[in-house]
């Protein structure tokens, strides 16, 4: 048997403390709802694995109770999920810092107001307990172990663990309130914090009362399985921040019930911000996947393809079997035909949200527009959708705005049938190229294309609405004979010299040195051959040491 056991929290663990308890005061009914909020996913923990060992699920309902002791001062969270065995109490509650717990740390701006409202928005977990409780104990006990574990600290720096006793499975948190606290002993209270944060858990949350039997407080339906008429945008970003360990709003959501041929619910949104991680090729990401309501996995990539890895939310369905793996969605005609139709949600919702509400599009594009342009490369079947949700700098626009392919082909000239870009490092580079001098005197738009994945979009994107894109730098016949001047025989033999000399002196540095009608000031530019490769991509290659 083991022994009691002190332990201190890790250095980060205990900041957080530190700061939650001393500073922290607006906002703190929080802490229930993140309670809460683990309490579902024990049980959602439990129901998975139990698909192999169903023994373990028991007959009992999965549930969340509250237990309010006004004589003692606790209230009680307990719920019957998958409980925690001593290694993981040592290392959830206390040693290992969550990725949550350092963001929220390093997002502190030292303004108590600011930080108390951030506190509030933050998925912090568990330590949240410490707001309203200067002692927190938890009791628990693995659904697939005897052996129950206490764990308890005043939140100072140190925890203790031991062995216990307890008959059933899953976790108790008790919370010794704060004399100052002890508004969460109330009925009424309580059931408000519920209703408010907590509505979209899909198991009863229960209340207890002194007397008589517990009241539900919750639907404690699958949130997704609730009709669209009865859930209000609140439920949905609550829901959201529940599943996504958001503290932010989402932008926008899309909820879609589908039956026939292929049955699923998906609930998919898009996050307001990037997560750190957002260039990580190695980080695992992508939505949640049920199978007929038991939950199955978290990030299933399979289900989204990687240009839409921003996408948060989950996807319900009928059509796999419970016990499916990684490597069953791999190759799997059911989670190929999903993955067809959530792109196409996504796609909608994207064009939906352009549409009805630009300014919180620009806000997606400015956050996620380098990855959903690598669809462009990608994903051939959706390519031409892909474009049209893609925003560019344009020289008929002077500050940062981005426009609208279809905003370009609206404005286009009688005279002109391609689209003009130009590729540059940075926004100012491409607005002082020389390129564009000739382009300006005609009075033609060119889009400028400053992001490094640039270069391969418009290596696929050859062609939009039936028109052909072209680089303002590439040497072209049509490019010149637009803007060709009248006198350009007289020119051409007037500085047929000055053109040999320059072309001695350049050697096989250059293809040729030509005259050209472009330039309206400079002297003289570069340009790209009309095939192989543009000269942003070569010295990009040359960077990258190929
Ligand atoms: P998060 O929920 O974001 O992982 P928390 O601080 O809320 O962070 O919880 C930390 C971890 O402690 C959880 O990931 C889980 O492993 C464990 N945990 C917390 N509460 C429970 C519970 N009621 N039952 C089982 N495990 C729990
Ligand atoms: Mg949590």
């Amino acid at each position: 048997v083991q022994r009691s056991e002190k332990r201190e929290f890790q250095a980060e663990v205990r900041q957080l403390l530190h700061l939650m308890i001393h500073s922290l005061y607006s906002n703190r009914e929080i802490f229930l709802r993140e309670l809460i909020s683990n309490a579902s996913d024990a049980c959602d923990k439990l129901r998975f694995l139990a698909i192999d060992r169903p023994e373990l699920l028991g007959s009992g309902e999965l549930a969340i109770d509250l237990i309010a002791d006004v004589g003692a001062g606790t209230l009680t969270v307990k719920d019957n999920g998958i409980g925690m065995s001593r290694e993981e109490v040592i290392d959830n509650l206390g040693t290992i810092a969550r990725s949550g717990t350092k963001r929220f740390l390093e997002s502190l701006s030292g303004d108590q107001k600011k930080d108390a409202q951030l506190i509030g928005q933050f998925g912090v977990g568990f330590y949240s307990a410490f707001i309203v409780a200067d002692r927190v104990t938890v009791l628990t006990k693995r659904a697939d172990q005897d052996e129950a574990v206490r764990w308890e600290s005043d939140g100072q720096g140190e925890f203790t663990v031991e062995p216990s006793f307890k008959t059933d499975r899953g976790t108790e948190v008790i919370l010794h309130l704060r004399d100052d606290a002890r508004e969460f002993l109330e009925d009424y209270r309580l059931r408000s914090i519920v209703r408010r944060y907590s509505d979209h858990i899909g198991l009863p949350i229960r209340l207890h009362k002194n007397k008589g039997e517990p009241e539900t407080l919750n639907q404690a339906r699958a949130f997704w399985t609730r009709p669209k008429s009865e859930l209000k945008d609140d439920d949905y970003v609550q829901f959201y921040q529940h599943i996504a360990h958001d503290f932010e709003k989402p932008l926008a959501w899309a909820h879609h019930k589908v039956e026939g041929a292929l049955e699923y619910t998906s609930l998919l949104y898009i996050p307001r911000h990037a997560p750190f991680d957002l260039w990580d090729r190695e980080q695992a990401r992508g939505v949640q996947l049920y199978v007929k309501r038991v939950f199955i996995m978290d990030k299933a990539a399979e289900l989204l393809p990687p240009y839409l890895r921003f996408v948060r939310g989950l996807v319900d369905t009928a059509d796999l079997p419970l016990n499916v793996s990684r490597e069953i969605l791999q190759n799997n005609r059911t989670v190929e035909k999903i993955r067809a139709a959530l792109v196409k949600r996504v796609l909608d919702l994207l064009d939906d949200l352009a549409s009805t509400r630009p300014d919180d599009y620009a806000l997606f594009w400015a956050t996620f527009g380098p990855v959903l342009k690598e669809g462009i490369v990608e994903d051939a079947s959706n390519r031409e959708r892909i474009a049209k949700l893609c925003r560019f700098y344009s020289t008929a626009q002077p500050d940062k705005a981005e426009i609208a392919l279809d905003a370009y082909l609206a404005r286009m000239p009688r005279d002109q049938d391609k689209i003009y870009y130009l590729t540059a490092d940075t926004l100012a580079a491409a607005r002082n190229s020389p390129h564009l001098e000739a382009f300006r005197a005609k009075g033609w738009e060119v889009l400028l294309m400053t992001d490094r994945i640039d270069e391969w979009v418009v290596g696929h994107l050859t062609e939009y609405q039936g028109k052909r894109l072209e680089s303002v730098a590439r040497v072209s016949k049509d490019i010149e004979s637009k803007i060709e001047t009248p006198d350009k025989a007289r020119l051409e033999g007037e500085y047929r010299e000055v053109l040999e000399r320059v072309g001695k002196h350049l050697g096989d540095r250059v293809g040729s040195v030509r005259l050209s009608a472009r330039l309206t000031e400079s002297p003289s530019c570069l340009v790209a051959p009309e095939h192989g490769l543009s000269r942003r991509l070569e010295e990009m290659l040359k960077r990258a040491g190929e």
